[in-house]
């Protein structure tokens, strides 16, 4: 059994610099024991970060996958008056 049993800031293959995807990171967790994860995938403002849709579209994904309750989120970007990313937050969706 691994030392968490959560961990709430987990990027996908969505977010462009990370490289598994959601259920290879649900199994994984579910391999080192831990109960849930939160999916939070850059929002689409960031360089390489995927599209809104793919947001709208997290609710079709079942609640738990391999076993391990997943979360569903974002990392919100917050700009300049320019557009650019000067600060990140994770927050939940559902
Ligand atoms: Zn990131």
């Amino acid at each position: 059994m691994g030392k968490y049993k959560l961990d709430m800031h987990i990027h996908s293959v969505s977010s462009g610099h990370a490289y598994s995807t959601i259920t290879e990171n649900a199994r994984y967790a579910a391999q080192i024991g831990m109960e849930a994860i939160g999916i939070t995938d850059h929002a689409p403002m960031m360089p390489g970060s995927c599209g809104h849709i793919h947001f709208l579209n997290l609710k079709v994904l079942p609640e738990y996958i391999e076993g391990v309750r997943v979360y569903k989120g974002i990392e919100l970007n917050i700009t300049d008056s320019a557009g650019r990313v000067v600060k990140s937050i994770s927050k939940g969706i559902f």
